[in-house]
């Protein structure tokens, strides 16, 4: 079966098998993926991909992996009463990330997507989480703005970590239309913007939620996606009381830090 690429496929492939030089100094040579990579990730991986592993010429050197490779700590909001959501991003939302992601977002700049995918595969797959028992979520966004944009870079992102993580992507939450723009506001102000800015289409096939978005600062975006599906997990209890579906919720980002 042909499977059509999207035109940034090809130059994120490119990038990985034929150039040879680091995608952000553009001057070393970049390592090789399998230098990079920790050596349990590459148990998952089937014989194509061991073999794409071994023929992949990597993205980064080693000096810029090594500026960018600090996992943030994860931090928590609240969901519930006594229920937290804890956020994982795979690098802080500084230089040289901040003006990829910008680029990227902003400008639809797929240069900088290399480098993002580099960031991205920092980080871990979730213990215990695999193709049976998880799905990835990414932020949706409106009908609205991806008309406006004609793209979404959250979703570009989110098929990059599902292909890291070896865990589908499921796209049944959508987004209402009518929410503003989380930029620019405060975090009262994102929060009652965000009031029931989801809802849930189908119910979730499998228990495991892995939440994702391109740049977490405060949370509140995956918070109040949380909640939706949260709240979904708790109605569906008060109708069965025999059955627990309550759902198990993470969520995950590119890059943690301030937007301004
Ligand atoms: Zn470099």
């Amino acid at each position: 079966m042909m499977r059509r690429l999207a035109p940034y496929q090809t130059g994120l492939w490119l990038a990985e098998y034929v150039d040879i030089r680091c995608q952000l100094c553009r001057v070393f040579r970049s390592m090789s993926h399998s230098q990079i990579l920790p050596a349990h990730h590459l148990r998952f991986l089937n014989i194509r991909q061991k073999i794409a592993q071994r023929l992949n010429s990597g993205l980064l050197c080693a000096h810029c992996h090594h500026s960018i490779a600090w996992l943030p700590e994860a931090f928590e909001v609240d969901i519930a009463a006594g229920t937290a959501l804890s956020i994982q991003a795979a690098t802080y939302y500084d230089y040289p990330i901040r003006q990829a992601t910008r680029a990227f977002k902003h400008h639809e700049d797929m240069t900088k997507l290399p480098l993002l995918l580099h960031v991205l595969r920092q980080l871990p797959r979730p213990h215990g989480c695999h193709s049976d028992n998880s799905v990835i979520i990414a932020m949706p966004t409106t009908e609205q703005r991806l008309v406006k944009r004609g793209f979404d870079p959250v979703s570009i992102l989110a098929v990059q970590l599902s292909k890291h993580w070896q865990i589908p992507l499921w796209h049944g939450v959508k987004r209402i239309d009518n929410t503003l723009s989380q930029q620019g506001l405060t975090r009262a102000e994102r929060l009652r913007n965000l009031d029931n800015a989801f809802a849930l289409v189908e119910k979730p096939p499998v228990k495991r939620l892995l939440l994702f978005d391109d740049v977490a600062t405060t949370g509140a975006s995956l918070q109040a996606l949380s909640r939706a599906l949260y709240g979904e997990s708790t109605g569906s209890l008060t109708t069965d009381h025999h059955v627990s579906h309550q759902y198990l919720l993470s969520a995950y980002a590119l890059a943690h830090g301030s937007q301004s």
